[in-house]
């Protein structure tokens, strides 16, 4: 778990950095190379465990901090959940620079025609 961690925060640093998503997909790829590879339900149950650390923050934080500190932790939660989706994607060779694209493609075509 210890190894997962730093995987995250060194992941996290790197996107924001404000490397480019392929970029940044790439190196989670090379990275995980070094690790002992886990399987793709273990991979969803890491994303799950980072949803649930970024549900938490927002409900125990809510009120508590000022929103500088929130916006801190909540980078840092995101970017956690950054790299678990660039996990899955490259399981599955999905390049999400693409995916991105046309799902904004979608949603434009779905504004042009009206809700
Ligand atoms: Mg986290």
């Amino acid at each position: 778990m210890l190894k997962k961690r730093q995987i995250l925060c060194d992941g996290v640093k790197l996107l924001l950095l404000g490397m480019r998503l392929k970029t940044a997909q790439r190196w989670v790829k090379d990275d995980w190379k070094k690790s002992k590879p886990v399987d793709e339900k273990t991979e969803i149950l890491f994303m799950l465990e980072e949803l649930g650390e970024f549900a938490e923050m927002i409900r125990k934080t809510e009120g508590h901090k000022n929103r500088k500190e929130l916006k801190v932790d909540l980078e840092k939660e995101l970017g956690d959940l950054l790299i678990c989706l660039a996990t899955l994607a490259n399981r599955h060779g999905v390049d999400l620079e693409q995916a991105f694209l046309k799902c904004k493609k979608k949603i434009e075509n779905r504004h042009k025609q009206g809700f």
